[in-house]
């Protein structure tokens, strides 16, 4: 086609051909209306969660610090769930995200005219991340059910920024304990968090029990995400007004993300191509619930054969190392013990710089279909990840997250096997958010002091 004369439209713009274009968007008024909830269509229910006595957790015991409406998103098997107007109209400033054909990453990679690669961009909103998905919907329901203020914990950030803009956005108070380290070592993240309105505290804090407690016993402690997560509980337990919110690992919240996956089969849709493989990083497995579990539906309506691949870092890699089995899910063994394949509620995963991927366990929703063999996991080393991250990146004109280099490197992956077998291949990724705050990361990469960490070798604690 690149030969020939283009047809112009009458205002004289080219008028390319689907097959030639990068980029699939949908009008906002085709923004998914119901999210789409895998509970549905599981051949068998999830294990329920157990409380502190063993015993299969109830709804009123989740009510202390959650809201109605999300306890019950956590367990019904009800296959669509109509999203509010009110939720939708937030979501509308920063959807429907784009889904883009990577043609000049494909030809950086000198790959064959026959092996596509398709990503799904989620760092369209300021905070950067998949994650405003999940917490608009969460601060609607709590202002909903007359909550005024949340608490949560943050590490690298990330989370704690989303909640903050959607705070702000349905105006609720937003309270977040930043592990000590990440406040030192993240300012701007602070600053991101503040600039919404949030309340941000340094964790531990003389203002809980738990954080006392740790500072009576090590003042100098630069904290954790089970210190930071015990504090923000604590605060919602003790008073009517105040919830807790998370941004992964539960139902409700992969739930919430599956709008990614349905947004990305209208638009593969368009662009007249299906995926062989769609792929997405796992921490606690919501971005990848999000993207992979309306392709699981549509493998079972016989439309797609697409393979389901949640890449995971080699230094926590808790679906391809990890057993299947009851855990908690914070180290304090606060929360009740859920069915998922877990490293251990106390290890302690190395420093690398994908923040949002050193979670000890995964989604008991990811956990179980992994566990039916419906979907993959590989692991990888964050170096490759960067290494490809850039490629992507110069080609492309992005700067990914960390987290979502891992999703790229599988991808790269995926791609030279297709090449190298000869075989025709289309391959979707998330690409979860934009690495701007993560400068530093890409600094040390740069500076070639960047380090692989293994599982065995890792820093597992007792
Ligand atoms: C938090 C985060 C992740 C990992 O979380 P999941 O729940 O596994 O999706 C991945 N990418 C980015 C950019 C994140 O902020």
């Amino acid at each position: 086609m690149s030969t020939q004369a283009k047809a112009t439209t009458s205002t004289g713009v080219a008028a390319a051909s689907k097959h030639e274009l990068n980029r699939f968007v949908l009008a906002e008024s085709e923004l998914p209306t119901a999210w789409y909830n895998v509970q549905a269509d599981l051949p068998e229910l999830p294990a329920p969660y157990l409380d502190a006595e063993g015993n299969p957790a109830r709804p009123e015991q989740l009510a202390a610090i959650f809201p109605p409406d999300l306890i019950e998103q956590e367990m019904t098997t009800q296959r669509y769930i109509d999203i509010p107007g009110a939720v939708i109209d937030v979501l509308r400033t920063y959807r429907p995200g784009p889904l883009t054909r990577a043609r000049m990453f494909e030809k950086a990679l000198g790959l064959p005219g026959n092996v596509h690669i398709y990503y799904k961009y989620e760092g369209i909103n300021a905070s950067g991340s998949h994650k405003a998905n999940t917490a608009i919907p969460q601060a609607y329901y709590n202002k909903k059910a007359g909550i005024t203020k949340l608490t949560t914990e943050t590490g690298a950030g990330q989370w704690g920024s989303a909640l903050s803009m959607a705070g702000s956005q349905l105006g609720l108070d937003i309270e977040v304990f930043m592990v000590g380290v990440s406040y030192d070592q993240k300012p701007y993240r602070r600053i991101f968090m503040e600039s919404f309105g949030a309340k941000i505290h340094r964790s531990p804090t003389r203002l809980t029990h738990a954080g006392r407690a740790v500072l009576e016993e090590t003042p100098e402690t630069l904290g954790s995400l089970a210190i930071a997560i015990s504090e923000a509980v604590e605060i919602a337990a003790m008073s009517p007004d105040t919830n807790y919110s998370l941004g992964s690992v539960l139902n409700h919240v992969l739930l919430h993300q599956t709008i990614i996956g349905q947004e990305a089969i209208a638009q593969m849709e368009l662009a007249e191509d299906e995926p062989d493989v769609v792929i997405g990083c796992c921490g606690g497995g919501s971005n990848f619930g999000g993207i992979a579990f309306p392709y699981y539906h549509r493998r079972l309506e016989g439309k797609t054969k697409a393979r389901l691949l949640a890449v995971e870092p080699k230094a926590c890699p808790s679906l391809t190392r990890g057993e299947y089995r009851y855990d908690f899910g914070d180290e304090a063994k606060m929360t009740p013990q859920m069915m998922m394949y877990t490293l251990g509620h106390d290890f302690v995963p190395a420093g690398i710089h994908a923040g949002g991927l050193r979670y000890h366990g995964d989604s008991p929703l990811v956990s179980k279909l992994y566990n039916l063999g419906e979907i993959e996991a590989v692991s990888v080393h964050q170096t490759d990840c960067f290494e490809a991250a850039l490629a992507f990146g110069r080609a492309e004109a992005l700067l990914p997250a960390p987290e979502s280099s891992h999703a790229i490197a599988a991808a790269v992956a995926e791609a030279r096997a297709a090449a190298e077998a000869g075989e025709k291949k289309t391959i979707l990724f998330n690409l979860t958010g934009h690495g701007f705050l993560d400068l530093a990361a890409y600094d040390a990469y740069n500076k070639g002091t960047l380090q692989d960490y293994d599982f065995s070798a890792g820093a597992q604690a007792g």
